[in-house]
């Protein structure tokens, strides 16, 4: 049987690699971006890994529904009262780099718009 290496972010939710957790349950991880574009900027990211929005199947709409609700939660705990900004990055042209998908959540700012 073939077994595919573990994502980055799968490494990071079995504790092999060290980040900043602030959250987790049975379903995702949440941890602070380790080069953060914000004052507040952190990750939610299912423990399935998902390589990108485009993969999605209808399975997971219940999962997508669970990371928008958590970032939420965490937003709060944060602080993040004024407002925040949630962030998908999909494929080559959005410049997605961790082929695991995650909701970028970033705040303590003003954020500008339309984005870079
Ligand atoms: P994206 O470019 O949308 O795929 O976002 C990947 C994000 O993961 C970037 O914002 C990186 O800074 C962040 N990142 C990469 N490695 C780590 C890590 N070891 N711990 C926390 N965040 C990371």
């Amino acid at each position: 049987m073939t077994s595919f290496p573990k994502t980055l972010f799968e490494r990071i939710a079995d504790r092999e690699i060290p980040a900043d957790m602030l959250f987790e349950d049975d379903q995702c991880i949440v941890i602070r971006d380790i080069n953060p574009q914000a004052p507040v900027h952190f990750l939610v990211i299912p423990r399935k890994p998902i390589p990108s929005l485009d993969d999605l199947s209808i399975d997971d709409q219940s999962l997508m529904g669970h990371l928008f609700l958590v970032a939420k939660e965490v937003a709060a705990a944060e602080g993040l009262s004024g407002g925040y900004r949630t962030v998908f990055n999909c494929g080559r042209d959005a410049f997605q780099t961790v082929p695991h998908i995650h909701l970028h959540v970033l705040g303590g700012r003003k954020m500008g718009w339309p984005p870079g």
